[in-house]
């Protein structure tokens, strides 16, 4: 067993390190985080970069590198920057949909944009009063000639109000084959699709969200992703592959957290003493590192069984149920080392703590990720 990473993924680490420490100016940051302003021109120029979605293939624009490769990139990037290090890797929400299911003409049409930075994906399956019930979706699909009209609505979509293709969930509306969900693509300019941006939350300000309303939109066939009745299968996938990079973000958010209390414990004094010399704060930094460690630990062998060919969704959903509370652990306990500071508006540990409460809830909130580890452990008895 080999715990170190090859000598390219140190390299891209590096580079992407180098890259979040040079472009993600620290006042152009606050200032995207105040207004909720998307980071597109550093987007652009990470893309121009190959930084996103390495693990798409080449053909389509991508590095065709591994999940753990995209991974490093994720982190470094959330380590820099919690609200950005998201945008830019959440910029491809969805995206893998398209690549693990969709037709080569789909791939073909809609991956080259979206790694170019030109366009995003999003994908809309949580409904207002449905949760995360994924066998019955209220948004309809109904046949109707070469395609499908769709009705319904859609909740919380992330990148929703950004150009770009939406992958959505449905209910097939065939009384042949009831239960069954597609997973149709829908272009923004459709008619019949009217988008609901969404105001304030507590993290992720940078990152558009909206609300979505569907009226008798019309998509045609070749939209479908992959066949009828697989929507509700390539949903789970994706999310238990989504796990993997869920869990490089909140590593990435809980190391930048806490190298910002480990500089200011550093730096401030208190009773003629530096505060990292107090017991006290001293057992924090060394609980807070050992968290990110075993959070890392997970988040890297995840990634590394998928590129092995031996993807374990449990590991996955491991992954990201630790990662994510670590995130909020250690954000909460750098926020403590800076005293009353901390909870000053403008101190970036604030935003971290902030971005650091999501990651639990993305995809499927950590409750229901639990009953998944346990059902694979003890089963429904
Ligand atoms: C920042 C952000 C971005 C998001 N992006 C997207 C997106 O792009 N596309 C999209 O479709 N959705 C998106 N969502 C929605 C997200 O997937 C849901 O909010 C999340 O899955 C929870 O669903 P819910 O809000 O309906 O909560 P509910 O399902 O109502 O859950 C409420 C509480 O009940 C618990 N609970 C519910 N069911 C169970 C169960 N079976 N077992 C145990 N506990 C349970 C939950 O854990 C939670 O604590 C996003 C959400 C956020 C916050």
């Amino acid at each position: 067993m080999d715990f170190r990473l090859s000598k390219e993924q140190e390299d891209i680490k590096k580079a992407a390190r180098e890259f979040a420490g040079g472009e993600f100016d620290p006042d152009v940051a606050l200032e995207l985080e105040k207004e909720g302003q998307y980071p597109f021109e550093i987007l652009k120029r990470a893309c121009e970069l190959g930084f996103v979605g390495m693990h798409i293939p080449e053909e389509y624009g991508g590095q065709e590198l591994g999940i753990l490769d995209n991974a490093l990139v994720v982190e470094e990037f959330c380590r820099q920057n919690s609200g950005i290090g998201m945008a830019l890797a959440l910029s491809v929400f969805g995206a893998e949909m398209i690549l693990r299911f969709g037709s080569d003409d789909q791939r073909e049409k809609y991956l080259p944009p979206i790694i170019k930075g030109e366009s995003s994906s999003s994908l809309a399956y949580l409904e207002k009063d449905q949760g995360n019930d994924f066998t019955s979706f209220k948004t309809t699909a109904t046949r109707n000639g070469n395609g499908y009209l769709i009705n319904g609505n859609k909740s919380l979509v992330i990148n929703g109000s950004l150009p770009g293709p939406i992958i959505v969930l449905c209910q097939l509306a065939d009384n042949r084959r009831p239960g069954k969900q597609v997973a149709l693509i829908v272009e923004k300019h459709a008619n019949g699709l009217v988008i609901s941006p969404m105001g304030g939350r507590v993290g992720m300000r940078m990152l558009p969200m909206a609300d979505l309303t569907i009226s008798a939109l019309k998509a045609p066939h070749e939209n479908l992703i992959g066949d009828e009745g697989q929507g509700q299968g390539q949903l789970v996938n994706f999310l238990n592959e989504m796990n993997i990079e869920a869990a490089a973000m909140a590593t990435g958010i809980a190391q930048g957290a806490f190298d910002l209390g480990l500089t200011y414990a550093k730096q401030r004094e208190q009773f003629g003493r530096k505060i990292g010399s107090f017991e006290a704060i001293r057992d924090r930094l060394a609980d807070m590192d050992t968290q990110i460690e075993v959070a890392r630990l997970l988040t890297y062998r995840a990634a590394w069984q998928f590129d092995n060919n031996d993807p374990n969704p449990k590991i996955n959903y491991m992954a990201k149920i630790v990662s994510a509370e670590s995130a909020l652990e250690v954000a909460r306990d750098s926020l403590h080392i800076f005293g009353g500071y901390g909870y000053v508006v403008d101190n970036l540990i604030e935003q971290f703590y902030r971005d650091a409460s999501m990651v639990d809830i993305i995809g499927m909130p950590g409750e229901m990720d639990k009953s998944f580890i346990a059902n694979q452990i003890i089963g429904n008895i």
